[in-house]
């Protein structure tokens, strides 16, 4: 019996899935805005992320053991890897919309953003992960949540055709992530581009991607950034 699934749970067949969906889903189109200075834009996804995954320069790493029980995906940005749940699946919208949350923070590290408030972070990846959903089909947000309500809205008015998110619109969903005690604790995000790591960082990518299994850990620095 042939097994795709190499030691740490980074397997061949799950990122080739997750860049078909990438290129493909037609939702992702939909993901087009500014948000004050930043820009989240389709192609960040349907390119850019979509071949960090499959050359492997973000590592995705299905396995429950560095996930916290009721945490679907989490990003790493000083190391490159996407971490998605033991369960997660394609085929459930929610899977795939936890996956563009994640992808976005992802985005936002490609493009270099440098340290941004976790505020700012959540709030883009909220709002993203909403536009995948109400434009999936969905009428109501994912989960019940102030969050998730609040970034629903502003899903809404990026749809409707608002391209910069309107300041209030932006304020609600930071101030909601704020109170969240999972979010308030946290330092800025460090969004430090893939070719521009410390050579600390440089060696915990190394190392951590080897350890789940990469057959190639990549070469330090020196990738060519794509469009911004
Ligand atoms: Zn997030």
């Amino acid at each position: 019996m042939q097994s795709n699934l190499a030691a740490g749970g980074s397997r061949v067949s799950l990122q080739i899935d997750v860049y078909d969906f990438l290129k493909r889903a037609p939702a992702i189109s939909r993901i087009n805005f500014a948000y004050r200075k930043f820009k989240i834009y389709p192609s960040g996804y349907t390119d850019d992320i979509a071949k960090l995954i499959l050359d492997r320069n973000i590592l995705l790493v299905q396995a429950s053991g560095s996930l916290k029980k009721r945490v679907a995906a989490s990003y790493h940005s000083s190391v490159d890897i996407l971490n998605v749940s033991t369960d997660f699946l394609l085929s459930n919208q929610k899977d795939c919309a936890y996956l563009i949350h994640e992808c976005t923070h992802a985005l936002c590290d490609w493009q270099g953003l440098g340290a941004v408030d976790v505020k700012a972070s959540e709030g883009m990846a909220f709002i993203a992960e909403a536009i995948y959903w109400i434009a999936s089909g969905n009428s109501s947000p994912m989960h019940a949540g102030r969050i998730r309500e609040a970034a629903f809205a502003a899903a809404e008015s990026v749809l409707g055709g608002t391209y910069a998110i309107e300041n209030a619109l932006i304020e609600d969903v930071e101030a909601r992530v704020g109170a969240e005690a999972h979010y308030a604790r946290k330092p800025p995000a460090q969004f430090n581009g893939y070719g521009k790591r410390s050579l600390g960082d440089r060696f915990l990518r190394a190392i951590s991607h080897e350890a789940n299994g990469d057959p190639r850990p990549p070469s330090p620095g020196g990738i060519r950034r794509g469009s911004l």
